[in-house]
């Protein structure tokens, strides 16, 4: 990705385990690329619910005397990157509540829509909110429900609009809970020993040394409890239109989506796009993917066309939040620090060059201009995505339109500011077939939401 979008947060939940905070910590860590500014741990053990968090990446949020107060056989963890409420301590994940129904502990990925109408209307009714993250509307409406805790986390939830993939657990027992259109992923996982873990995803669950059962579907609420797996859907219009993007970028490669690779449905993304510069006779010397998420991409393209899938780009795997650029110049060159062109590799080559998307196209430009400095005769840049025209507004970190380079310009004056040779996005179509599925939210492309909005005024 080379105009950073970012993703909102990661969770996972674990049931019946030995140790489970201690799991809960190995599945964040599979989890750490959806969120660097927090992370946190709430465990249960069967009378109590406690519950952990910090700043940063997790080993810097945990230590490892937090994990030894956190004991008890459920738990759940959170890694957060903020994109709606503040980056307070507050808004650091799990949130904990205690009521008469005893205390909730829950980790919120997605972003609710309706939020601010939500909020607006508990607060009339007398609610105080702790922070300012969506996610702590999920705990008063379900304060608010009536009947078992399942039937208050159904009410909770056909009350809530947009992106909400999320884990809670009490004293006793875990709930995975998916929005009726699966935005955000969450997936089962059976640990060796019969306990049950839920993850953002599949990775999460090898990290744990679970084994993937099956997607916690669209308008689903699992209960884990001393009875078994109990199974609720709180509407009947549920319907998959699970984040394109998961696919693109978020996810891991090694994670599996609704059944899908996300390595494999990159890989295809690849194929398709040197298909298409096969029947155009596009002549090249070698593919450079941009590391890491268009590896995939790179790859599957250098399969289908022939061409060496070479190093022609080296990432600096240790400059991360902490870097410390001392002058404005410096920080300017920010991308030169993350990423250096090979310069023994694309000198004099004709360079296919593949990315996953172009958001603001500041990075890709750099991009070029680092492959044309060490040499690079020309530079054929290809996106593993269509142009991205339209923002998100379930947890994703986009730009408002005016900020998308693809919303402002056409595709050859886009080439011509990015300084490549050509350019070439993939089809729509074309990207729900490489994912497997047609069940895709594709608004950031279509501008086809599959929510109403409550707040479209940046569209
Ligand atoms: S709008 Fe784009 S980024 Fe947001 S959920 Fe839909 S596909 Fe994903």
């Amino acid at each position: 990705m080379t105009d950073i979008l970012h993703e909102e947060c990661g969770v996972v939940g674990v049931y019946n385990a030995e140790n489970a905070s201690q799991l809960a910590y190995l599945g964040l860590h599979a989890l750490q690329h959806r969120g660097q500014e927090g992370a946190g741990i709430a465990a249960a053990d069967g009378s109590s619910v406690r519950c952990r968090k910090g700043f940063g990446l997790l080993a810097e949020a945990l230590s490892a005397a937090d994990l030894s107060e956190l004991s008890g056989r459920n738990a759940i963890g959170h890694v957060r990157y903020a994109t709606a409420g503040g980056r307070e301590m507050e808004n650091v994940q799990p949130l904990l509540a205690r009521a008469q129904i005893g205390t909730i502990a829950a980790a919120h990925n997605g972003q609710i829509v309706n939020a601010n109408v939500l909020r607006g209307e508990l607060e009339q009714q007398g609610s105080i909110f702790h922070c300012t993250s969506d996610s702590e509307i999920i705990l008063h409406l379900i304060q608010r429900g009536s009947g078992s805790l399942l039937d208050k986390i159904a009410h909770a939830c056909r009350r809530m609009d947009g992106a909400f993939s999320f884990v809670l657990i009490t004293e006793k027992n875990l709930y995975a809970v998916r929005d009726k259109n699966g935005l955000r992923p969450l997936c089962l996982g059976k640990l060796p020993d019969g306990g049950v873990c839920a993850a953002s995803e599949s990775c999460a669950l090898d990290a744990m040394g679970a084994e993937l059962v099956r997607d916690v579907r669209p308008g689903e609420i699992v209960k884990c409890s001393a009875a078994g797996l109990e199974s609720v859907f709180y509407t009947d219009a549920s319907r998959c239109r699970l984040c394109a993007m998961e696919y693109i970028y978020f996810s891991r490669p090694d994670s599996v989506l609704e059944d899908v690779s996300v390595h494999t449905a990159r890989k295809l993304c690849g194929r398709m796009l040197a298909l298409q510069d096969e029947r155009e006779g596009l002549q090249a010397d070698m593919v450079v993917g941009v590391p890491d998420s268009s590896l995939s991409a790179a790859l599957g393209y250098s399969l289908q066309s022939g061409l060496p899938n070479e190093l022609g780009l080296v990432k600096n795997r240790y400059v991360g939040r902490t870097f410390i650029a001392p002058t404005q110049q410096l920080r300017d060159r920010g991308v030169q620090m993350k990423l250096a062109a090979n310069r023994a590799v694309v000198a004099g080559k004709r360079i296919v060059l593949l990315d996953d998307s172009i958001v603001r196209g500041t990075t890709s430009r750099r991009i070029v201009r680092l492959l044309r400095q060490a040499g690079a005769a020309e530079v054929h840049m290809r996106i593993a995505a269509p142009q991205i025209l339209y923002p998100c507004f379930y947890g994703v970190d986009t730009s408002q339109r005016q900020e998308l380079i693809s919303a402002q310009m056409d595709e050859r004056s886009l080439c011509e500011y990015l300084g490549a040779d050509s350019l070439r996005f993939m089809r729509v179509e074309d990207l729900c077939s490489a994912c497997g599925s047609p069940s895709l939210c594709l608004a950031c492309f279509t501008g086809r939401y599959p929510t109403a909005l409550y707040n479209a005024s940046s569209i």
